[in-house]
């Protein structure tokens, strides 16, 4: 039997709700145990006055590409997933116990976190972002043709064209690894081209959400800014729509009827709003409204490194800003996040049974601005990660 871990004298967030009660916890093993008053444990830890969290959730991050965007040809292989260690190292001490990479980790990344060879949320993969042909991704240059700096079988080629180029790549992706399918449908605000544009047909759409489907009931995260990409892809059963920065009422109406979650990646747009693209800071919040009105499902994601991994708490706070509140933040990257991950019954809350992924901070106030700094310990499946 393994030690009893008790939380005592802490106040419990239910994320559910927002309300934040006084209660002990119990950890056992990777578990959740008891929560309650008055329980005991063979070991116990003061958290009286402070306030007790879920693990936070990241739907959205890329954990082996800063180098990489750097000098994506000068480098050898081994720094793209070398990279990812310092970096997952950051997202749990700060509190990210699980991670969904948008492109970028290989299944080399999720084994070396699962074997215990190095610190990390757990994490979730889609090793390349697939697209049509001139899709962000497809690297083309007049003397040379296609290029692919990744160059690698474990991250395979992303372009497709056509229903059944669709459900080949899908293939292609499971085939390495994938759990998630990430797709693009309009063009990218770094490069700044292409964000209204529509780069799936419905066909290529609903072929990737199909035939995702049939291998283990795999889901697509579809990269899209403008509304018609995000309205076409909800339509067609996209599991999530990232960004969704020009977003209107056709749109969010679109996700809230088919059960389409928004990842907003605020990050991108609010953290530094004067270097965002013309218009696209104001454009984001609106969308934020929007989907907020329409009901749609909201779970939290950064687009990280668009802003450096250090700064992952900050998106908690545009969340919060952008018109869910300081709770209803904290729900987007927890339970909300859990359930778009299709997690929940194994995390997302503080609960019996619930994988032991928690956060202690000081002061029991649910506010996103001062996690960072109150943050006191955190906890991944039982064990207290090094401060
Ligand atoms: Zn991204």
């Amino acid at each position: 039997m393994s030690r009893r871990i008790l939380l005592r004298g802490g106040s419990v967030l239910d994320v559910d709700s927002g309300a934040a009660r006084p209660a002990d916890v119990v950890l056992e093993g990777d578990r959740i145990v008891d929560v309650g008053i008055g329980l005991d444990g063979d070991e116990a830890i003061d958290c009286a006055g402070g306030l007790v969290l879920p693990g936070l959730i990241d739907c959205h991050t890329h954990v082996c590409i800063t180098q990489t965007r750097r000098d994506p040809f000068g480098l050898p292989r081994s720094v793209r997933p070398l990279s990812a260690v310092p970096v997952l190292r950051t997202l749990l001490r700060l509190g990210v116990t699980t991670v969904r990479d948008a492109w970028g980790a290989d299944a080399g990344v999720r084994m070396a976190v699962e074997k215990g060879w190095i610190d990390g949320p757990q994490i979730l993969l889609s090793l390349r972002q697939v697209g049509t042909t001139g899709a962000i991704g497809d690297l083309w240059a007049p003397r040379t043709g296609p290029l692919d700096f990744f160059d690698d079988p474990s991250l395979p080629d992303p372009i497709f064209d056509g229903p059944d180029g669709a459900r080949a790549v899908v293939r292609r992706m499971v085939r390495a690894g994938a759990d998630w399918i990430k797709a693009t449908a309009t063009g990218s605000m770094a490069i700044g081209t292409g964000v209204h544009d529509i780069e799936l047909t419905a066909d290529e759409m609903t072929a990737l959400v199909d035939e995702a489907q049939r291998r283990g009931g795999r889901k697509v995260m579809v990269h899209a800014h403008g509304a018609r990409a995000a309205e076409l892809a909800a339509r067609s059963g996209a599991g999530s729509i990232e960004h969704g920065t020009f977003l209107d009422e056709t749109a969010v109406r679109a996700m809230a009827e088919s059960g389409t979650w928004y990842v907003p990646t605020l990050s991108v747009t609010q953290s530094d709003p004067e270097h965002a693209p013309e218009g696209a800071a104001e454009a984001h919040r609106k969308s934020m409204r929007l989907a907020i009105d329409a009901g749609v499902r909201i779970a939290m994601g950064t687009d990280n490194p668009v802003r450096p991994h250090t700064e992952v708490l900050w998106e908690l706070r545009h969340l919060a800003d952008a018109g869910l509140g300081d709770a209803g933040a904290l729900r987007a990257a927890t339970i909300e996040a859990a359930r778009l991950l299709g997690l929940a019954d194994d995390r997302g809350e503080i609960a019996v049974g619930k994988r032991a992924d928690l956060l202690v901070l000081a002061g029991d106030a649910v506010d996103c601005a001062s996690i960072e700094e109150r943050l006191q310990r955190v906890f991944h499946n039982g064990v207290e990660v090094a401060r």
